[in-house]
């Protein structure tokens, strides 16, 4: 399968779908720009990590080997992208009266977990950004001389020295200036701090000893010293936010030309090395009340979600149901519709189970002895249809909303032979990551925090509701139904595994 049918994603450089060819023969190496751990990460956030957890679950059902960094960005980010602002770490500390530290340590913590309970594969390192300060600083060593100018505020990058500054943002030189305000001196607008010297009488948590003065690295230099670091230049992947294509990724691009040594802007050589063969990035997740700036606070995280009765799976599951690259509106109602669709996935496990049950007199007790399909047998004759299906959406360019409808035919077709069933679904979950197989269908109810009623207690309810209907008693029925609504939960009629109530979300 991996001969014959190869994985097609989106260049961002090109803006357009290309067979992915990996620099060595059977190994993907992916880079992807991590959080800045001055707060809790929001769900847009999170949807990048989801997005290129899917790369990666992808590259790994191409049969490729694969190599993920994802960095802690743990100093330079600034609260301005125009170089102008604080370092957020910085401000964070202060703000919280804790080390710098502290902060970072926290919210890395409070990312892996997060990390995990949307069942995003760990990437094979995480990169801290502290920890490669000399590499920073070597790096910019090579560059400055033929790259950079050195003003009070620090070491900037001239983005005038390398042919194709740019490219990737598809930028015309008349839409920089608006673009980025003006640092005092700098001889471009675009051009960014590689080095930011700390201000005289500054008190700064965090400061290194440089060529160029006590400071601090910019936050571009961190991602291009990381990446080369642990993956060499070129890479096959890198990953970001949608927003990175306009100045980080093109900032870090810069500088990777400016490092291989191979860049002139009046030759034009160097155009079109990059660092990486591929740029990815994932659209934004919106929400109409603004919520999605961690910045700006009040944003949602999905420990506020698990806390209101929503398994972080049911977020998982939403993003996947749309396309990477396009914008996915957040709001209580496609969050319920994607729960919903998720309980449903497993409720249709149980029902087959229990007729599985029902026929042969015989369950499997779990389904701990479910493998995968590997990659040779997915081309058997028996099993290729829908598993062909469904490698025909994946390796275009991760089309995972095509994938999801798959599964739930696999799941309620009933002319597939159970066995079979479970071992397509174990193979497409390798790539979907919805522990369809391994979670149990009351995981998904988590009590919310602050609910007045307990699943218990609403089970309760649905018997003497249930046997209200049954003897016919509507006035009854319905009186139980408004007092569960009153206490914030739905009720959907016509389910007879009783499974369809919802806490509500708002
Ligand atoms: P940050 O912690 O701000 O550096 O961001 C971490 C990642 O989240 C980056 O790849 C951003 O591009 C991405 N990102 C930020 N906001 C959103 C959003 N609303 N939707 C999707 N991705 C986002
Ligand atoms: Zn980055």
């Amino acid at each position: 399968m991996t001969d014959t049918a190869p994985l097609r994603l989106f260049n961002s450089l090109t803006r357009s779908v290309e067979t992915f060819v990996p620099i060595t023969a059977g190994e993907a190496r992916v880079y992807s720009c991590g959080p800045t751990v001055y707060n809790y990460a929001h769900l847009g956030n999170l949807r990048a990590y989801v997005f290129t957890d899917a790369l990666r679950r992808t590259l790994l059902w191409k049969g490729y080997a694969v190599t993920h960094i994802i960095n802690i960005t743990d100093v330079g980010h600034l609260t301005s992208d125009a170089d102008a602002g604080d370092d957020k770490m910085e401000a964070a500390a202060r703000a919280q009266a804790k080390s710098i530290w502290d902060i970072a340590a926290h919210y890395t913590d409070a990312f892996k977990s997060n990390i995990a309970a949307l069942n995003i594969i760990e990437p094979s390192e995480w990169t801290v950004a502290t920890d490669y300060v000399p590499q920073m600083i070597e790096f910019a060593k090579t560059i400055a001389d033929r790259h950079c100018y050195e003003i009070d505020s620090g070491l900037y990058f001239d983005v005038s020295t390398v042919p194709d500054y740019g490219r990737l943002a598809r930028t015309k030189d008349d839409e920089g200036e608006g673009r980025i305000d003006p640092v005092a001196g700098k001889r471009n607008p675009q051009d960014f701090a590689i080095w930011r010297k700390s201000a005289p009488g500054e008190n700064r948590q965090m400061e290194w000893d440089s060529p160029w003065g006590k400071g601090a690295p910019g936050w571009h230099l961190e991602c291009s010293v990381m990446s080369h670091a642990k993956l060499g230049h070129p890479f096959d992947i890198h990953t970001g936010g949608i927003d990175h294509r306009e100045i980080h990724h093109p900032n870090e691009i810069a500088q990777n030309q400016a490092f291989c040594g191979c860049s002139d802007a009046a030759s034009g050589v160097g155009a079109g090395f990059t660092g990486a063969r591929w740029w990815m990035h994932n659209n934004f997740l919106v929400d109409r009340s603004g919520k999605m700036s961690k910045s700006k606070g009040g944003f949602t995280t999905l420990f506020s979600l698990i806390d209101a009765g929503v398994h972080p799976l049911a977020y998982r599951l939403l993003c996947l149901s749309a396309h990477y690259r396009s914008e996915l509106e957040f709001s209580s109602g496609t969050l319920g519709a994607a729960l919903t669709r998720l309980k449903r996935m497993k409720k249709a496990i149980a029902v087959k189970r229990w007729q599985e049950f029902q026929e042969t007199g015989q369950a499997l007790d779990n389904f701990a002895d479910i493998r995968p399909i590997s990659i040779e047998k997915r081309e058997d004759a028996d099993i290729t249809g829908v598993l062909a299906l469904f490698d025909a959406a994946i390796r275009d360019d991760l089309n995972t909303p095509k994938c999801l409808p798959l599964v739930e035919e696999v799941l309620t077709d009933p002319t597939i032979d159970n066995r079979l069933r479970w071992h397509l679904i174990a193979t497409m979950d390798e790539v979907l990551g919805l522990d369809l197989l391994k979670m149990d269908r009351a995981d998904l109810r988590i009590p919310p925090k602050d609910a007045a009623i307990t699943e218990v207690e609403i089970e309760a309810e649905l018997d003497r509701r249930q046997a209200a209907r049954a003897a016919k008693d509507f006035a009854a029925s319905d009186a139980i139904r408004n007092a569960l609504i009153a206490k914030g939960v739905d009720v959907m009629d016509g389910d007879p595994l009783r499974w369809e109530w919802n806490i509500r979300l708002d």
